[in-house]
């Protein structure tokens, strides 16, 4: 009955289900575990009618044309230049650190100063991840990276990651730069902003078609079977094409053992008050156990809201207890060698493909994972 099958309905399921039924005239069965479709860009109004994102703050950035007008088939866009402050004693600083911040924090002379050197070092515009900051031989530069890393980055670094910024790999320390430049946007891309109604709407428009059937609140592992390099769909060999968009250690029962996660406390609060902290995002870098709190009607351009809410985000490290959900894979080379024997028991089947943040244990930004759906869904 069915050509193909995904499981998951997050972006990465949801982008290349509709490609396939779509371009290719597939009948594609999009399973999904959760009781929604939209993996973790999922939003809905809670109980005050405040829209707000269930598993944390998403906003769409990308400047890659083809994704923005891919997405842009299933909804308008409210766009903004995402800004994010950090708290750091008394004072709000833009984070990335940048020039502003610079000035923020330093006497005018001494700012004008390290502007220069930082320019003359670096070039205007530039993005310098704060670990090669630090290794730069001038003396004052280095009082500007021991800054950024001790007052922006140790310990938010160390409350989400659980490690020390040495321990951990440089893909994931090289993500929060010191910008040589007074742009106070926290990303630098083209197009940023959310879905004019929603991300949820999104994925309904782009997971209704014809030759789409999503089914919620059902695990993949109750309809399919691995054996050898087959795969059984409700007992049948199944020769379509299989997309999987889960956790690769959960579907082998994790016979080697568990990849480990970051994982998220998300804990919503709701003011009946116009404002909470006129922000969308405020990091707590040198203080409080979460790492940031966002108050999300700043981030959806909701007018009709009655109060705000707010989440704070408290990381911990992934147990796989029930309810727990695994966001950030810890790229390490061991993580990474484990990851591979999940990977090598997959190798024989030619129709089962691994796509997504958890089936190749690789943070994705929405942009990226949409590009990378739209490549699988075109070479099949
Ligand atoms: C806190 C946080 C904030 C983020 N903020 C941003 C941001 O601002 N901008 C940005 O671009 N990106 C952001 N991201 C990244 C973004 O969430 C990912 O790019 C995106 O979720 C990846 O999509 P996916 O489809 O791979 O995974 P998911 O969205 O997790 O979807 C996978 C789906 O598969 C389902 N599934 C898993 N196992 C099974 C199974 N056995 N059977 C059936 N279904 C199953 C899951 O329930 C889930 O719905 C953020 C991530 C996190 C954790």
């Amino acid at each position: 009955m069915y050509d193909s099958i995904v499981i998951g309905a997050g972006i990465a399921g949801a982008v290349a289900a509709r490609k396939l039924a779509e371009e290719k005239g597939k009948n594609v069965l999009v399973i999904e575990q959760r009781s929604h479709i939209g993996g973790n860009c999922y939003d809905e109004k809670d109980e005050s009618g405040v829209l707000i994102h269930n598993y944390g703050p998403h906003i769409f950035h990308t400047g890659m044309e083809e994704v923005f007008s891919y997405l842009s088939r299933f909804t308008e866009w409210y766009l903004f230049g995402h800004e994010v402050v950090a708290k750091v004693g008394g004072q709000l600083i833009p984070v990335p650190f940048n020039l502003n911040t610079l000035h923020m924090v330093y006497e005018k002379e001494k700012a004008d100063r390290l502007e220069q050197k930082l320019v003359a070092a670096y070039g205007e515009g530039s993005r310098v991840p704060i670990m090669k900051l630090r290794e730069n031989e001038d003396p004052d530069i280095r009082e500007i990276a021991q800054y950024v890393y001790e007052n922006v980055f140790l310990r938010y670094t160390m409350k989400q990651w659980g490690q020390k910024p040495e321990e951990i790999s440089p893909e994931v320390t090289g993500r929060v730069p010191v910008l040589i430049s007074y742009d106070n946007r926290y990303f630098q891309d083209k197009y940023q902003g959310v879905p004019k109604d929603g991300f949820t709407p999104m994925f309904e428009k782009m997971l209704t078609h014809p030759g789409i059937t999503v089914k919620c609140g059902v695990d993949c592992k109750e309809l399919l079977k691995l054996e050898g390099d087959i795969i059984y769909f409700k007992g049948e060999p199944f020769a379509g094409d299989v997309i999987f968009t889960g956790a690769l250690d959960e579907l082998f029962d994790c016979r080697f053992g568990r990849l480990p996660y970051r994982s998220l406390d998300f804990k919503f609060e709701h003011y009946d008050e116009e404002s909470y902290q006129g922000h969308s995002v405020v990091n707590y870098t040198v203080s409080e156990e979460f790492t940031r709190i966002t108050e999300f009607k700043y981030l959806t351009g909701q007018k009709d809201a009655n109060g705000t809410t707010i989440v704070k985000e408290y990381p911990f490290a992934y147990t796989g207890a029930k309810g727990e959900i695994p966001y950030y894979a810890i790229p390490n080379e061991e993580n990474q060698a484990l990851y591979e024997k999940y990977r090598a028991l997959t190798a024989g089947m030619k129709n089962f493909h691994l796509l997504g943040r958890l089936a190749e244990y690789k943070y994705y930004n929405i942009d990226a994972m949409t590009k990378k759906a739209m490549e699988l869904a075109e070479q099949l």
